[in-house]
């Protein structure tokens, strides 16, 4: 057997009829530029997350900065200055943090909850009680995982302090936080559908919804250089579209997602249940409103990269995200701020371990990879 962490080409036969019907339309039509699928997936997602609006765009890491760029020119300023800081995790994708770079602010990174991976509260609050709060403009609390954020904490934090929340919902398209859908909870949400994430066309794109008028309507703007006329702009705006055929593979794919949701968390609980008794694992929490698209175990006494290799042998392959956190790289240094060392986050890095997580897996190949763990476990 031969497990990869995805099968997409496997995804591509089981829908494949939807996906050529939805491809061979554009053919046809030939409206590449915001052609009516834009449209369509846009007015899609929006009743699917009850936001009032979703703008398509070429991909997560646009609309983390198309996002950002809205909040500071809504704010009166094009982009907004060094002095300005946003919250963030350090253990996420490069893209989170690089985006608040290139909107002009400074990301301040504070440390991640052991078992959640995502943003702690407490370390917010932290930092907000112990600087000048008013140059901290926004959060961007990342849904790492497809693992919801603690959005009640963090949106009382930001109605005390006058914060923006921008979330970052690259990794959990249909995930929940409670009955709200994740990317409805915040001032704006950034999607990205990178093919390998939970909703994912093929090549890059992404969308950013909001309830704000005014960051949809700037957003919108920003897509398309800068104004609502293409010949007479207002901002310094980006070519950031997204392209029609990759709309009409979405809006194709989006029958499934639900679907595929679903059974990613059964992939997730029946891992739990047989994992659960090995000793050196901690497996991640079940939480409610989880959509999994990673299933991340945590590894002790420094044993990742063996149990890694092991699989690997056995044509099983995993992941490390991330094996460096964000305050580790060279782009970051000098650019970003830590109030106090990320001990959590740094840990996180060098002990996690995502394992093939495939809505179409079978029976006897998440057989196998289990078979494969619990075996590595019992020769020590
Ligand atoms: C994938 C991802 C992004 C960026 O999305 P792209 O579509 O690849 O640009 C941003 N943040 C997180 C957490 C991601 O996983």
């Amino acid at each position: 057997m031969n497990i990869p962490m995805l099968d997409l080409k496997r995804q591509y036969q089981y829908m494949k009829n939807d996906i050529d019907t939805a491809i061979r339309k554009c053919l046809e039509h030939q409206l590449w530029i915001m052609g009516p699928e834009v449209k369509e997936l846009e007015q899609k997602v929006r009743e699917f997350l009850e936001v009032k609006h979703c703008i398509g765009c070429c991909s997560g890491t646009e609309a983390i900065v198309l996002a950002l760029r809205s909040f500071a020119i809504k704010n009166g300023s094009e982009f907004f200055s060094t002095e300005d800081e946003i919250i963030c995790t350090p253990f996420t994708f490069t893209a989170t943090g690089d985006s608040i770079l290139r909107s002009g602010a400074t990301p301040v990174f504070v440390d991640i909850d052991p078992v959640s991976y995502n943003i702690n509260p407490d370390a917010i609050l932290k930092y907000l009680k112990s600087c000048f709060a008013n140059k901290v403009k926004g959060i961007i609390p990342v849904h790492l995982y497809g693992t919801p954020c603690d959005m009640e904490a963090i949106v009382e934090i930001a109605k005390k302090y006058n914060l923006f929340i921008l979330e970052d919902v690259a990794q959990a398209f249909g995930g929940k936080w409670k009955n709200k859908m994740l990317g409805s909870i915040g001032n704006a949400g950034a999607f990205s559908f990178f093919p390998s994430k939970t909703l994912g066309c093929f090549g890059d794109g992404g969308m950013v919804s909001t309830q704000d008028n005014d960051i949809a309507e700037i957003t919108m703007s920003l897509i398309k250089h800068g104004g609502k006329d293409k010949y007479n702009v207002e901002h310094i705006g980006y070519n950031a579209r997204l392209d029609t055929i990759q709309a009409s593979i979405l809006l194709a794919k989006f029958n499934y997602v639900e679907k595929f949701n679903a059974r990613r968390i059964k992939i997730a609980q029946r891992y739990n249940e047989e994992l659960a008794e090995i000793k050196g694992i901690q497996c991640p929490p079940l939480l409610e409103g989880a959509v999994f698209h990673q299933y991340t175990i945590r590894i002790k006494d420094e044993r990742r990269n063996e149990l890694q290799t092991f699989l690997k042998e056995k044509s099983i392959a995993t992941m490390v995200y991330y094996p460096f956190c964000l305050h580790q790289m060279k782009v970051f240094e000098n650019r970003a701020k830590m109030p106090e060392p990320v001990v959590e986050a740094e840990k996180a890095a060098k002990e996690v371990l995502s394992l093939p997580i495939d809505p179409l897996m079978t029976a006897e190949e998440h057989d196998y990879i289990i078979t494969a763990i619990i075996e590595f476990f019992r020769k020590k």
